[in-house]
C-alpha cells in the first residue's frame, strides 16, 4: 500500500487509526514504517498512529487513550462554553485505562461504553459535563447544542436520563431558541431569584432590546468589544430617554461584569426591582432602606 493511501485512510477515520485496523484494510508492517519515516502519519503510542494535521486536542486524546470529551468536545464542536478548560478531558470508555504521555494534564472521563479516537458526541459532552461541571455551564451549553439543531428529540430524552436527578429541572427549563451563551446564563441567574426574563423584547418606541426582567426593567448586556465612540453612547442615551419616558428603568452591563462579577450585577438588578415592589427570592442582596 502506498503512502498516500494509508494517510487517505487514517484521514477517513478522523486523523487517528489503529495499527489493527490499518492491517485490516491491507497495509503491511512495512507500508505502515514507510509511511512514519516519510512523516505522512506519526506513532502516537503503541499501535496508535495519526496524521500530523489532526487536532492537537485530538492527538493528545489519542495519546491519553480516547475521545476529547465533556467540555473539551463541546468547545471542539463549537457549542458555548462558560468556562475556557485549561485541561484537556478525555473519554476512555467504560472499561479503558489512561496511557501515559509528556505533558499530561487530562481529566479521566469513564462514562459507559467504547471509546475510540476524535471527539464525543454532543449529547455525551453535555452527559458529561452534567457530571463534572457547574450547573450553568451544563445548562448554557445545553441552550447552545439545541440552538444549532446538534440534539434531536432522541438526545434531549437520553439527556435527561443521564444526567444527575438533582439537574433535571434544567433540561426541562431549558429552550430551542436562547440567542448566546449569555442569555442563557442571565435567564438562569434571574430564575434563580424568582424573577421571569424575557429576551429580545421589543418595546415600541424604544426598539429592541436584549431583556427585561419582571416586565419592568430593561437590561442591557454590551458585547461589543469596545463601546466605540460618540455616536452609539448618544443612541444608548436615547433609547434609556424612550424607556424612562415609557416606565422603564434601563441597567447596562457588559459580557466581563455579568460572567465575572455576577454580585455586583445582582445586586443592582434586585435593588432596581425591588423598588419596583417585584418580589425577589434567593436573592442574597439585603435590603438597604
Ligand atoms: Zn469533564
Ligand atoms: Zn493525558
Amino acid at each position: 500500500m502506498r503512502t498516500s493511501e494509508v494517510i487517505d485512510l487514517t484521514e477517513q477515520l478522523g486523523g487517528v487509526i489503529r495499527r489493527s485496523a490499518l492491517v485490516r484494510r491491507g497495509a503491511s508492517k512495512r507500508d505502515i514504517a514507510v509511511a512514519v519515516a516519510g512523516g505522512g502519519i506519526m506513532r502516537l503510542r503503541e499501535g496508535v498512529y495519526a496524521v500530523p494535521t489532526a487536532d492537537p486536542n485530538v492527538l493528545d486524546a489519542a495519546r491519553h487513550g480516547g475521545e476529547v470529551a465533556c467540555i473539551s468536545a463541546l468547545r471542539a464542536l463549537g457549542i458555548w462554553v462558560l468556562d475556557k478548560p485549561d485541561r484537556l478531558h478525555v473519554w476512555l470508555g467504560g472499561k479503558g485505562r489512561r496511557h501515559q504521555h509528556s505533558k499530561c494534564t487530562c481529566i479521566d472521563h469513564h462514562d459507559a461504553g467504547g471509546a475510540a479516537f476524535g471527539i464525543a458526541r454532543a449529547a455525551l459532552a453535555l452527559v458529561q459535563a452534567a457530571a463534572c461541571c457547574d450547573d450553568e455551564v451544563f445548562f448554557a451549553a445545553y441552550e447552545s447544542a439545541w440552538k444549532r439543531g446538534m440534539l434531536s428529540r432522541t438526545d434531549r430524552e437520553w439527556i435527561r436520563r443521564a444526567v444527575p436527578a438533582r439537574i433535571r429541572w434544567l433540561v426541562d427549563l431549558a429552550r430551542a431558541d436562547a440567542d448566546s451563551g449569555l442569555e442563557s446564563l442571565l435567564r438562569l441567574r434571574l430564575i434563580r431569584l424568582g424573577v421571569s426574563l424575557e429576551c429580545q423584547v421589543l418595546v415600541v418606541g424604544v426598539g429592541r432590546v436584549d431583556f427585561v426582567a419582571a416586565g419592568v426593567l430593561i437590561i442591557e448586556v454590551d458585547g461589543r468589544e469596545n463601546h466605540d465612540g460618540q455616536s452609539l453612547r448618544h443612541k444608548d442615551l436615547v433609547r434609556d430617554a424612550a424607556a424612562a419616558a415609557l416606565g422603564y428603568e434601563t441597567l447596562r452591563f457588559d459580557y466581563a461584569l455579568v460572567v465575572h462579577e455576577w454580585r455586583t450585577v445582582e445586586r443592582a438588578i434586585v435593588a432596581r426591582l425591588r423598588r419596583h415592589g417585584v418580589p425577589v427570592v434567593g436573592s442574597t442582596v439585603t435590603e438597604v432602606n
